[in-house]
């Protein structure tokens, strides 16, 4: 990596930021949000996969800031659903949805669709994250996927997102009942980042 290990973080997600930012440190990495480069404009995210929109904010953020630039997209993908909402996870419930808006339309989804094959269905999902790197020197992805299954009813109040209807596979808590150490140990954007910093202490 860069010897100033400065990397700009393509988000305006405070809780996304948070999230990587507690896993960079340990590394010796300064992460730098989006926000603090007021030339930066917001990326549509327009790409028909995560692996698209994650590279397409990296190299718009190098373009303009210069510095090595991370950006990621994630998505929930549901057995039942065909693996929707997939990469259209935050704009399920409509263009400008709020995440209550869009586990209740995940919820009631599941439902309808349990209703109409009458019987119960798998509620089966993983999380997964495609983490872009990008630098003068190279552009690389990073895969990470979390296992795991819905729940029926909103659970917790930490994380954001889907995390209150999402449960890791072999635990008894949602992500929004775990705290944010927990969460990040098993959670599909910490296997992402943690890749990432496997391919760095190797390159060093
Ligand atoms: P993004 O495009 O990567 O920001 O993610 C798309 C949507 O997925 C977000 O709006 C959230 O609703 C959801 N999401 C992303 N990461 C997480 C997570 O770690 N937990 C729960 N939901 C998430």
């Amino acid at each position: 990596m860069t010897s100033s290990r400065k990397v700009v973080l393509a988000t305006r997600n405070r809780d996304k930021l948070s999230e990587m930012q507690a896993v960079l440190a340990d590394a010796g990495i300064e992460l730098h949000a989006a926000f603090d480069f007021p030339g930066l404009e917001e990326v549509v995210e327009d790409g028909d996969s995560l692996e698209a929109n994650a590279l397409k904010k990296a190299r718009y953020t190098f373009e303009i800031t210069g510095l090595p630039s991370l950006a990621d997209d994630t998505g929930l993908e549901v057995e039942a659903l065909g693996g929707a909402p997939g990469v259209y996870s935050a704009r399920y419930a409509g263009e400008s949805a709020t995440y209550a808006e869009n586990v209740e339309r995940l919820l009631y989804d599941l439902d309808r669709h349990e209703r109409r094959q009458f019987q119960t269905v798998s509620r089966r999902a993983q999380f997964r994250t495609v983490i872009a790197y990008v630098s003068a020197e190279e552009e690389l992805t990073f895969e990470g996927v979390c296992v795991g299954q819905i729940t029926r009813e909103i659970r917790g109040e930490g994380g954001f997102g889907y995390d209150p209807v999402f449960l890791p596979l072999g635990y008894q808590q949602t992500f929004a009942e775990m705290d944010a150490v927990e969460k990040n140990k098993i959670s599909h954007r910490g296997r992402a980042i943690r890749s990432l910093l496997a391919y760095f202490n190797k390159k060093e």
